[in-house]
């Protein structure tokens, strides 16, 4: 099996596994016990808190663990600042369905045929009464990466907290994006911790409502007992994806380099490379005349890559990240998306554009 799907998920680290293991045995405790094993389990959670603060650049008392991207992007949207929100048409689902809940309502922040969300669209999309503008780092479907210092300075002018998805961000500097934002979203799992762990990061003065109620945990803005061994994993994994990002970022793209030179050289016109601006990591490809099922034709042949967003890749819909950048619902269903990870080979790349090849013939 070839896995070219790294932004779908990763592997857990090693190193994060080790660092776990404590948590999920021994030590086991309630961090909010008041006993030596209650108290065992909190002074990790508070390592972890100031170990992600520390690689983000924030106050401890700035990070809020969550149970992942989903959660961060749905309380952000949902619960930060007052007034309308404003968001882009290509966040992802977390982000656009839980838009549809703020009670203050939103607006849409339209796309170029690139996917990049300009300073203009954004002066544009906003009213009197937005609070709240939403633009994620960069777009897990096609990895663009979007222009959120222009934008930052838009929203700091008017008084507007900037939200941004920095989910799929952890190639980019992670504390430079944390310094132009009001609040961002990480996920564990894109960056080799487990699934299930993220955190939502709030500015001091940035107002936020629970989205969760329950008990007092994380400053009785998020009820329910800390995932702790999850935690400390998440915080491990962070601290190691920043340290090394300009090492995985250079590997990523000598890899997508050879590969989108081998795609191009074997399709030539057949093929487009969506988006511009992007990550290293990521290369979605629409073939011009893709046949039926061709992921499950990859699939079969070994090969493990993504239409659009994992999440989605149950439904027969058209990817809304290449509608909004004015694709046809047809081309919009036939989008392949390949991404890669630090233990991606040159072989895997050969291999990966040869199995191609022969589903597309
Ligand atoms: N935001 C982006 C950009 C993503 O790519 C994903 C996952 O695919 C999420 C949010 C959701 O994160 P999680 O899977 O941790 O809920």
């Amino acid at each position: 099996m070839i896995y070219l799907d790294y932004a779908a998920t990763t592997p857990v680290d090693g190193e994060v596994l080790d660092a776990m293991m404590p948590y999920l045995k021994d030590d086991f405790g309630n961090p909010d016990s008041t006993h030596a094993a209650g108290r065992s389990a909190a002074r990790a959670v508070s390592e972890a808190r100031a170990k992600v603060a520390e690689a983000l650049g924030v106050n401890p008392l700035e990070v809020y663990f969550t149970s992942g991207g989903t959660e961060a992007d749905n309380w952000a949207v949902r619960c930060l600042g007052t007034g309308r929100a404003a968001v882009s048409a290509v966040e992802h689902a977390a982000v656009l369905e839980g838009a549809k809940l703020r009670e203050e309502g939103f607006d849409l922040i339209p796309v170029s045929a690139g996917g990049l969300i300009t300073p203009e669209a954004v002066c544009s999309a906003l009213k009197p009464d937005t609070g709240l503008v939403c633009v994620m780092a960069a777009n897990n479907e096609t990895g663009t990466v979007e222009p959120l210092k222009e934008i930052s300075e838009i929203c700091k002018e008017r008084g507007i907290v900037l939200f941004s998805d920095c989910v799929q961000a952890s190639l980019l500097d992670l504390r430079e994006l944390t310094g132009l934002c009001g609040a961002v979203a990480l996920s564990g799992h894109k960056i080799y911790a487990p699934k299930g762990t993220g955190a939502l990061v709030v500015k001091k003065g940035v107002k936020l409502r629970p989205l969760i109620a329950g008990g007092e945990q994380e400053r009785a803005l998020r009820g329910g007992t800390l995932n702790v061994a999850g935690i400390v994993g998440f915080a491990v994994a962070l601290e190691r994806a920043q340290r090394e990002r300009q090492r995985y970022a250079a590997h990523c793209k000598t890899l997508r380099d050879l590969f989108e030179d081998k795609v191009k050289a074997a399709f030539g016109d057949r093929v487009r490379m969506d988006g511009e601006n992007r990550l290293p990591n990521i290369s979605h490809l629409t073939f011009v005349s893709a046949p039926d099922a061709l992921l499950a034709k990859l699939d079969l042949a070994g090969l493990c890559v993504s239409g659009g967003a994992a999440c989605s890749s149950h439904s027969a819909l058209p990817s809304h990240v290449m509608l909004a950048m004015g694709r046809s619902e047809k081309e919009a269903k036939h989008g392949v998306r390949f991404s890669f990870g630090k233990e991606t080979t040159e072989e895997e790349i050969l291999q990966a554009v040869k199995i191609l090849t022969e589903c597309i013939k």
